[in-house]
């Protein structure tokens, strides 16, 4: 499956595969974004008016009430007559919230405060007894006080680099980034029980979750369609701390492999294969680390949003003798319009001239304003689609620009993601269980693609704004 639309980032993901659509419809338009009208920051999962359910932290205060469109789990809630069980499970809030849609019957994410799972009162006032039960099992105390050693020899890493390498971050407090990790000596300075989150654990963790969430919610048990919205977040935690090419993220795969064949077992015990129809698929790829491309000789590098900004403050003030940069949030730049217009000058000529500006910056592949975005299709330039089709007009900046292949934002070790390139947009998709015959294809499919199909094989309504087509390899009846 392709992403067809940047950035290629973890809440565009996971609204995109629930809603078969872009962000130019979904409206999540990245993590996080810059509001011009109410508080500034805006995370994409993020509610203000709820409150957490499971522990004292601020860290429950999220909803899905950013979605603009309904996804493959409401349309099966409502073709169920809300009698489906609907259960969103992952360690990051928005993994869990996403996918869930407006209407489940539980969404669990991990709070790293105090290593317990919570909700939020958009969805309940007080959690399940089965999920405080098992917060009270300590799991990720009695995870986190084990070492993290690799689980095969370490000579066995045949698709990695060697395990101590230039290109991955260590853990605060440790002088290289090398196996084993001793996680009860880490904790302290690395986020405490948050810590699970950076190693394999933090899988098996949600795996024993969504396990624990069949048994007690009697998912699978009757005609109703029940639906499991799972995201295993530790790979991507893994993977920026340490890119794609270390014997960590090699490692944490392996063990993700091990915890799935668990979960596939569980499932085939509890419900039955023929009962149970299940899709593997990513809410984004990653960029190789940037020292790795540089060690062989790939033009690579890392930019700094706070770069950005500060050079493109300083183009506005050699231009226009003021700075009209409100904010650069990801790849969006935001302008100061009311100054813009105060001074007299026409939007959509200081749009063009700041983006024929950040155009210039090394490490930039493109930067396309609002203005343009608004008036083209951009037919025939994929990337600029990319980038219109991640485009929001009432949430996205003024500006939006593209890094040059190779090139991450923020991780000048480890890695990243978000880019239009195929490292970024090209995921695995695997159908399995029930209705799915044998057989295999490399076509260039979109993400949006698979919500439809979903809906197609289950004989229900697709999602309110689904713009995607049903893969009929999957559908043929
Ligand atoms: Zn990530």
């Amino acid at each position: 499956m392709n992403y067809n639309y940047v950035p290629t980032f973890t809440g565009p993901g996971h609204a995109s595969i629930y809603t078969g659509t872009t962000p130019s419809v979904h409206g999540i338009i990245s993590n996080q974004w810059i509001s011009r009208t109410g508080k500034p920051n805006v995370y994409c999962a993020g509610d203000a008016a709820v409150q957490t359910v499971g522990s004292s932290s601020p860290a429950g205060k999220m909803s899905p009430k950013m979605l603009f469109t309904s996804t493959i789990t409401d349309e099966v809630q409502k073709a169920s007559g809300n009698r489906s069980k609907i259960i969103g499970i992952a360690l990051k809030d928005r993994g869990a919230i996403l996918p869930a849609g407006k209407y489940p019957t539980g969404v669990y994410w991990y709070d790293g405060s105090n290593g317990s799972w919570i909700t939020s009162t958009f969805y309940m006032k007080e959690l399940p007894k089965w999920v405080s039960d098992f917060n009270k099992k300590e799991l990720p105390a009695k995870y986190l006080s084990q070492p993290w050693a690799t689980l095969l020899p370490v000579e066995k890493y045949t698709e990695s680099d060697p395990d101590d390498n230039e290109c991955e971050e260590p853990f605060k407090g440790m002088a290289k980034p090398v196996f084993p990790y001793d996680l009860s000596a880490l904790m302290k300075d690395n986020g405490g029980l948050g810590l699970i989150r950076s190693t394999p654990f933090g899988n098996t963790l949600t795996k024993e979750l969504a396990v624990e969430a069949v048994v007690n919610e009697d998912m699978g048990k009757d005609s109703i369609t029940d639906f499991l919205a799972l995201s295993f977040s530790s790979t991507d935690y893994i993977g920026h701390q340490f890119g794609p090419q270390s014997v960590e993220v090699e490692d944490c795969y392996l063990r993700l492999d091990k915890d799935i064949a668990e979960l596939l077992k569980f499932l085939d015990e509890k419900v039955g294969r023929q009962n149970y129809l299940l899709f593997l698929t990513a809410d984004h790829g990653a960029t190789a680390s940037v020292p790795f491309s540089l060690k062989k000789n790939v033009p690579a590098g890392n930019m700094e949003e706070d770069q950005v900004a500060d050079s493109l403050k300083k183009y506005f003030m050699r231009t226009y003798k003021d700075s009209f940069l409100l904010a650069v949030s990801a790849f969006d730049i935001y302008l100061k319009r009311d100054l813009i217009e105060k001074k007299k000058l026409k939007l959509e000529e200081v749009q063009k001239k700041a983006a024929l500006y950040i155009r210039s910056l090394n490490g930039v592949a493109d930067a396309v304003s609002e203005y343009e975005i608004q008036q083209k299709n951009f037919q025939g330039d994929t990337i600029r689609m990319k980038i219109k089709a991640g485009f929001h007009s009432q949430r996205s900046g003024d500006i939006i620009y593209v890094l040059k292949p190779n090139w991450v934002l923020g991780f000048p070790k480890g890695t990243s993601h978000g880019s239009p390139y195929l490292c970024d947009t090209h995921v695995p998709l695997i159908f399995f269980g029930w209705k799915v015959k044998k057989g295999s294809t490399d076509e260039a499919l979109n993400i949006t693609d698979l919500a439809p199909t979903i809906c197609s094989m289950l004989n229900i309504p697709n999602p309110s704004g689904c713009t995607g087509i049903p893969i009929n390899k999957l559908t043929e009846k």
